[in-house]
């Protein structure tokens, strides 16, 4: 009988890179990180990492010829049929051929796409998805990230930027983005939108709690706006209920395109309130076509750090072994 063989999951941000050397059915045996060096442009990055990876494998005796391949997730704007990064601002990266340095330095097979479609893969592998065909998938932390698998594939879209939940325009004329434009969700959903909100609640009701928590911190986080409402705050809990409202309607309109079976929710403001998932699926009930609320589930992601490399592994295997949700 054949041994069956390992997989290496690599998931690349902007202060570390992720490494996991993982089962083939996604178990992560061995996991670790290693500083992004962001000088030169990026241009050690990769061999940083192969130089790693190769301690690790003489360290646990094992071959190169027992690993399958890597699969990768990395920030910005990529290629997710060459793994062609086009431009990563906060990595270093302009036209960097990821996958084809990758591949010179291992030898393996390497596949690339962009970090946020990578995780959600991982959610759907051995995560929250539950290995749905039709998944959105949404970030809230200090942007609003996401990604959406439809018929089982994820969706990279023509140029790498399907998926980007975050830029759906939600109010015309609102808040600058940071991609530049106005009124993104982002604007509105991520931490730093929430505290925007709770600024200008502060002003509107100075009685609250959230006002005093002002007055007394000098600042709000979004963690703030999720325990006063729990304590009852009024201010506090309208913030929470217009977020989930943008978010229910924006996740409405997604599914009379996707029409998904699982909603996934995960980044830190997630975490902070299971109130805000709750909220959501209210609002999304509200919103959405009867048949697309009812055979769709919102959940909170499950694996955190970790949806990175389990989202690499899964990748290698879809495109080499042709597993499928
Ligand atoms: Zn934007």
């Amino acid at each position: 009988m054949q041994m069956s063989k390992q997989v290496i999951g690599i998931d690349i941000g902007g202060t570390t890179v992720k490494i996991g050397m993982l089962s083939d059915s996604g178990d992560i045996l061995d996991k670790w990180e290693i500083p992004t060096k962001k000088e030169k442009g990026g241009a050690g990055i990769t061999a940083d990492i192969w130089q790693s990876i190769t301690a690790h494998m003489a360290a646990s005796g094992t071959d190169k010829t027992d690993i399958l391949g890597m699969g990768v997730g990395a920030p910005g704007f990529i290629d997710g049929e060459t793994g062609f990064v086009y431009e990563a601002v906060n990595v270093g990266w302009k036209d960097f051929p990821l996958a084809e340095k990758l591949k010179q330095d291992s030898g393996l097979p390497v596949f690339v796409i962009n970090d946020a479609n990578i995780a959600v893969l991982g959610e759907n592998w051995r995560g929250a998805g539950n290995q749905a065909k039709n998944v959105i998938a949404i970030t809230l932390g200090t942007g609003v990230g996401g990604g959406i698998i439809a018929n089982g594939q994820i969706l990279n879209g023509e140029n790498g930027m399907a998926g980007e939940i975050g830029h759906i325009t939600v109010e015309l004329g609102g808040h600058l983005c940071n991609c530049g434009r106005r009124g993104c969700l982002e604007t509105v959903a991520s931490a730093t939108g929430m505290v925007r909100q709770a600024m200008h609640e502060a002003k509107e009701a100075p009685v609250s709690l959230l006002a005093a928590r002002l007055r007394e911190r000098g600042e709000i986080t979004s963690k703030d706006i999720f325990e006063l409402a729990e304590m009852g705050d009024q201010a506090s809990q309208q913030i929470i209920d217009r977020t989930a409202d943008v978010l229910g309607l924006v996740l409405a309109n997604m599914g009379a395109m996707i029409n998904p079976s699982k909603i996934l929710i995960g980044g830190g403001v997630s975490k902070a309130g299971e109130q805000l998932i709750d909220a959501i699926r209210i609002a999304f009930e509200k919103y959405a076509l009867a048949r697309v609320s009812a055979i769709c589930d919102i959940k909170a992601a499950q694996l955190g750090n970790d949806a990175g490399i389990i989202g690499g592994a899964f990748l290698v295997e879809q495109k080499l072994l042709n597993v499928q949700f």
